[in-house]
């Protein structure tokens, strides 16, 4: 038996997607979080931004955060540049190619009601929510080795597995 380890923080997904206008298409449109985050320090203020992207990759800066920049800070006029906190999509069927018997995501933190069903969804590319619905249902997807609705909350240090076989 073979098990696929991921760890998620749920505190850096925003799994809703949004329309708003964007300026180089010239109409509303969905718009997708990149999963990258960047940080502008400016005077004593530092500003977190997520980077979202309509579909033709044109990007707008979501005001996540303004944090205090502390005395003895360093370097707080120094912008943090970009980095990458995402959370690695998954591919179902590539694991699936590889002879894995279980995914288990263990949650690290968790901020606010994620779905289990619109959370795996949302970071699972090749899987419906239909499917992961029916899952688990059928109990091939747990939560701490619990039966569990679609709805459940997820919460911080739960683990979710997922028995990998035929879809
Ligand atoms: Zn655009």
């Amino acid at each position: 038996m073979s098990v696929h380890y991921l760890k998620w923080d749920l505190t850096k997904v925003t799994p809703e997607p949004m329309e708003r206008y964007c300026r180089q298409c010239g109409r509303v449109v969905p718009f997708e979080d990149s999963f990258r985050r960047r940080q502008n320090a400016n005077g004593k203020d530092i500003y977190e931004y997520a980077i979202y992207k309509c579909e033709k990759g044109h990007t707008w800066n979501k005001k996540l955060q303004t944090m205090k920049a502390y005395p003895g800070m360093i370097n707080p006029q120094q912008p943090a540049g970009l980095f990458s906190e995402s959370i690695p999509e998954v591919w179902y069927r590539e694991l699936l190619q590889t002879g894995i018997t279980f995914i288990q995501i263990d949650i690290e933190y968790v901020d606010k009601r994620h779905r289990l069903d619109l959370t795996l969804s949302t970071r699972i590319k090749d899987m419906s929510r239909e499917t992961i619905q029916k899952k688990i249902k059928q109990g091939t997807i747990q939560v701490n080795h619990l039966h569990v609705a679609p709805n459940y909350s997820i919460r911080t240090k739960d683990t979710i597995t997922i028995l990998v076989q035929d879809i």
